[in-house]
């Protein structure tokens, strides 16, 4: 019998569970925080083959990863991502627990029900306004009523829907209370996001950056929230809505570091692997892969744990740098 494969515990003794993988930097929308209007891609040929995709997430699962997320840019803009999603989902309760999606839902409607059918069972939305003409603002180009239509789409196959919104002081911060009795009413979680210094775009982040301490004040005014003990492994602080089925998550990298548990590591969708999201430190697993098979890809994962750092490296200040250079559509948010 051959020998198990090392699990995948990283130099500061955590253990990675969670593989989230972009399957395209391209997208339909361009959300003003997360990227410039004139956003440069990546040129095709560069891209993961869906074969490769699936290899590496196979051998991530033979390894020990119980979680899958994809998402990118957007998935649903990636044409074969079908197929991907319906193959990874063959290894749901054979190693993997849940294979999962983040999207803006353009798409969704057109995909919820083969979603479903393929295991999946909860996906995450990004929403940052209820109001038409804010959505179009924030995305440049967005169209609201398709986005909800594929929100109602997904639950109407079974899917579970979390939404994200992104705290944006002037464009959303008003909004947020409203938004939180959306999410009551239509029993889905909401997941607030403070904006992250990713990439560069055309303004400056400082100026929209809401610390979610504001926004949780205000919420807290609004609406009974009680502390929930829920940990996904991930960076997210939970409180439940009084009286409701709803979670209201907290991710607050700038004022509350969450590095300590985490379980996760990023692949691009030209195959590096980014063991951290606010480091530019990674491993190329495509170059592994075709080069050396799966024994250098082993080698690359290992390569990648070792290099793990202890916290990200997140600032945000008026004139700073983004923390990394590439975009949050490259490492797949
Ligand atoms: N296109 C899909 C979507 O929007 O859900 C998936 C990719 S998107 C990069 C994933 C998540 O990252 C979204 O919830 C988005 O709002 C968030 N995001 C993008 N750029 C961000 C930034 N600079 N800071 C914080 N969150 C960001
Ligand atoms: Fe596209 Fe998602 Fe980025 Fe918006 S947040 S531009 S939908 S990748």
């Amino acid at each position: 019998m051959p020998a198990p494969l090392p699990s995948l515990i990283d130099a500061h003794g955590r253990a990675i569970r969670y593989l989230r993988i972009s399957v395209t930097d391209r997208c339909d929308l361009r959300c003003r925080y997360c990227m410039s209007e004139a956003m440069t891609f990546l040129p095709r040929h560069a891209l993961l083959q869906l074969e490769e995709i699936a290899v590496i997430a196979e051998r991530f699962i033979a390894r020990g990863v119980t979680k899958i997320r994809l998402s990118g840019g957007e998935p649903l803009v990636r044409r074969d991502v079908g197929e991907l999603v319906r193959r990874l989902g063959g290894h749901l309760g054979a190693g993997l627990d849940e294979l999962t999606l983040t999207t803006n839902a353009t798409k969704l409607a057109d995909h919820a029900a083969n979603l479903h059918a393929a295991g999946v069972r909860r996906v995450n939305v990004s929403l940052d306004s209820l109001d038409p003409d804010r959505f179009r603002f924030i995305t440049r180009h967005g169209d609201l009523t398709q986005v909800l239509g594929g929100i109602a789409a997904a639950a109407a196959a079974g899917l579970a829907v979390k939404i994200n919104t992104v705290a944006l002081a002037g464009l959303n911060e008003d909004e947020l209370p409203a938004l939180l009795d959306w999410c009551v009413s239509q029993g889905h979680d909401l997941s607030l996001i403070e904006t992250m210094p990713l990439g560069a775009i055309d303004e400056d982040r400082v100026d929209r950056f809401v610390p979610l301490t504001r926004v949780f004040e205000r919420l807290s005014a609004s609406h009974e929230l009680v502390r929930d003990a829920h940990r996904t492994g991930g960076p997210a602080r939970y409180w439940r809505v009084a009286g409701t089925g709803t979670r209201l998550g907290l991710i607050s990298p700038l004022t509350a570091n969450f590095c300590d548990g985490c379980n996760r590591v990023r692949l691009t969708t030209d195959g590096k692997l980014y063991a951290c999201l606010g480091h530019d430190d990674q491993v190329d697993l495509k170059a592994a892969l075709r080069e050396g098979g799966l024994p250098a890809l082993d080698a690359a994962i290992d390569e990648a744990l070792r290099i793990k750092p202890a916290r990200h490296a997140f600032v945000i200040g008026r004139g700073t740098a983004p923390a990394v250079t590439r975009h949050m559509s490259v490492t797949g948010g």
